[in-house]
């Protein structure tokens, strides 16, 4: 018997209007993640007998713990696991009802919900709390909402918010982690070459109502958490939903990432707005980018090459500007030529700016980033170049970030964009 959920027991609103509110630092109650703490989530398939509809636990401190009187902030990690049961859910669908939780927690009037995976970002205001809004109140709507969206393949459900520092870690290395790099991986199979579909993304037209992703298997959408498996899913789950089908047919240009189809759809998607764009070129008619992009991508033309900026960079980069202010140029849904948002996953992809040269365009990241991609982006620069450890020649912050002294690195290094054929 399938159980029809429409009303959601929380003391504050809950609804699509809300999607837009930042919580500032002054009105903030409660964060989790955003650098301080760790924070992720995960919404995992299980049997129908092992999950009890309903049941929302939170494991740890509460954020009205006595422990938290006369804070200024309430500051704990955070690890959401949401367990789904029903007789259509399938394995593909985890990450598709996954990056939902990001939408349904920004639909709670005095939250605030950024980024994906294990580094979400999450904000309560005083207000929701002075309401009675506990950490709770967010396993309600999500329970709620998965049930109601997605009652086609969801019959039970179950939220379990853990908040010790000890469960966030452990749960993170033994349980999180693996799941993500095992989707990773069946991702990595596949070629935009080996598909005869793409799909467009417009889960973000209520922020960013001309904005369209194009999804294929080597570019990932710009906030990392839609990838061309999920956008499958996605068409699949909910027909008629934000994932559309994109038959490729003949390129136009396959370098620069050029299809009628592409622009066709891109077009009708976006109401006329954006009538072309390739998928492999940051000069000629790039992607637009919404908000949520990982990170931004921007060219430093005394190095002939690309910078990369992530979300958590705080400082300035060697194009001048910090993360915030690439942002404010990126973002909004139109084409800024020069500049892209993206996702993490999308810098070992050999599809990366393949108009412009590719991969061995990127002259400097932060560290932190520069780690994180280093394994697949060698991988990628050796099998297109035979560049053995191309990380090594990309400058980052602990190097250097002002632009004489990135080129002296450059120069060091031999780095190959500085005798590629010039950028623009
Ligand atoms: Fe979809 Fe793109 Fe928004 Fe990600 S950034 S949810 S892929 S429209
Ligand atoms: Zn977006």
């Amino acid at each position: 018997i399938k159980i029809k959920v429409t009303k959601i027991d929380v003391p504050v609103s809950v609804a699509s209007a809300f999607e837009g509110e930042r919580v500032r630092k002054d009105t903030m109650f409660a964060e989790f993640g955003g650098n301080k703490t760790k924070c992720w989530e995960l919404v995992r398939e299980a049997e129908l007998s092992e999950i009890e509809d309903h049941k929302i636990t939170v494991i740890g401190p509460e954020i009205d713990d006595a422990q938290f009187a006369g804070a200024d902030v309430v500051r704990l990690p955070l690890g959401i696991l949401v367990e789904v049961a029903g007789k259509g859910m399938q394995k593909d669908f985890e990450s598709v009802l996954e990056r939902r939780i990001h939408y349904f927690t920004n639909y709670i009037d005095g939250a605030m919900h950024v980024g994906q995976r294990n580094i979400a970002w999450i904000r309560i205001t005083k207000e929701a709390y002075e309401k009675g809004f506990r950490l709770k109140h967010i396993g309600e709507v999500l329970y709620a909402k998965m049930r109601a969206d997605f009652d086609n393949v969801v019959d039970k459900c179950q939220v379990t918010l853990y908040t010790t520092q000890e469960d966030v870690a452990r749960l993170e290395e033994e349980v999180v982690k693996p799941i993500y790099s095992q989707r990773d991986d069946r991702l990595n199979a596949l070629t935009d070459e080996s598909v005869d579909t793409f799909y467009t993304c417009t889960l973000c037209q209520s922020f960013a109502p001309s904005h369209v992703c194009v999804v294929t298997p080597e570019r990932l959408g710009l906030c990392g958490a839609v990838s061309w498996l999920d956008s499958k899913a996605t068409k699949e789950l909910d027909p008629a939903g934000p994932s559309q089908p994109i038959e490729k047919g003949v390129a136009v240009d396959e370098k620069i990432g050029i299809w009628e189809a592409v622009n066709k759809t891109v077009a009708a998607a976006s109401q006329g707005a954006v009538e072309r764009v390739t998928l492999y070129s940051i000069l000629e008619d790039p992607m637009t980018s919404c908000g949520c992009f990982e990170c931004i991508c921007g060219i430093m033309p005394e190095a002939n090459g690309v910078v990369i900026v992530n979300r958590e960079f705080g400082e300035i980069s060697p194009v001048g500007m910090t993360f915030g202010e690439l942002a404010s140029m990126t973002g909004g849904g139109v084409q800024t030529p020069g500049f892209m948002g993206h996702g993490r996953h999308f810098i070992g992809s050999k599809k990366f700016m393949s108009a412009e040269g590719g991969l061995t365009r990127i002259v400097w990241m932060p560290k932190e980033l520069k780690d994180d991609v280093a394994e697949r982006l060698n991988k990628a620069v050796l099998e297109l170049t035979g560049i053995e450890n191309f990380v090594d020649m990309v400058c980052d912050e602990t190097i250097a970030t002002d632009s004489e002294a990135v080129l002296e690195f450059l120069e060091s290094k031999g780095h190959p964009a500085l005798t590629m054929d010039p950028i623009m």
